[in-house]
């Protein structure tokens, strides 16, 4: 038999939904806010225009306006997402929502508690060699990698720190893909 054995297994970060928005109502205080079904508003004003996202406090349903467009000649937009803006598009809504820029113009970050989900390719088996992962970011859901591959491995994170070998850093959150190694429980003396 060969003594090395390259499994490589393939896992998924995908969204299931759209994440929630942190960010503080000015009438109730509440810190959460929802995109609910996903509506722009959009505001004609001569050649320029104003769009917004519009977005409802999850406590008392105020609805907060984001900023998407301040008075953008019209022309300057790319006339697929205009239309995407006035029928209120859903892969435009996510779409505007991850970008960081929308994020970073009004002030919130992405809650992604229950917004997300790991796909691994087989159930894990806790083999007497290395075994290879490969984690593909299909969205960029912000995850620490120690947390990742302890609930994918069913593993405890100090178990994760001790047997995974990586080149991103475990312990600081990524939202793009990487690979490790898992090292068998105990070495098998040659
Ligand atoms: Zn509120």
């Amino acid at each position: 038999m060969s003594s090395h054995l390259n499994i490589v297994l393939p896992w998924g970060v995908r969204r299931t939904g759209l994440p929630l928005l942190s960010m503080r109502c000015p009438d109730c205080r509440s810190e959460s806010a929802t995109t609910g079904d996903g509506r722009f508003r959009v505001n004609a004003n001569g050649k320029l225009l104003d769009v917004w996202l519009l977005v409802r406090c999850t406590s008392c349903d105020r609805t907060h306006k984001l900023t998407v467009h301040d008075r953008a000649p019209v022309r300057s937009l790319d006339p697929a997402d205009l239309d995407g803006y006035h029928i209120s598009d859903p892969d435009l809504v996510a779409s505007t929502l991850l970008d960081p820029q929308l994020a970073r113009r009004n002030r919130f970050t992405l809650d992604w508690s229950g917004a997300w989900r790991l796909d691994v390719s087989s159930p894990w088996l806790d083999e007497p060699w290395p075994v290879d992962v490969e984690v593909e970011f299909e969205d960029p859901v912000p995850l620490r990698p120690e947390r990742l591959i302890a609930q994918g491995l069913g593993l405890s994170r100090s178990e994760v720190l001790r047997r995974v070998k990586s080149d991103v850093p475990l312990r600081r959150p990524t939202t793009t893909g990487f690979a490790f190694t898992v090292m068998p429980t105990v070495v098998p003396k040659e």
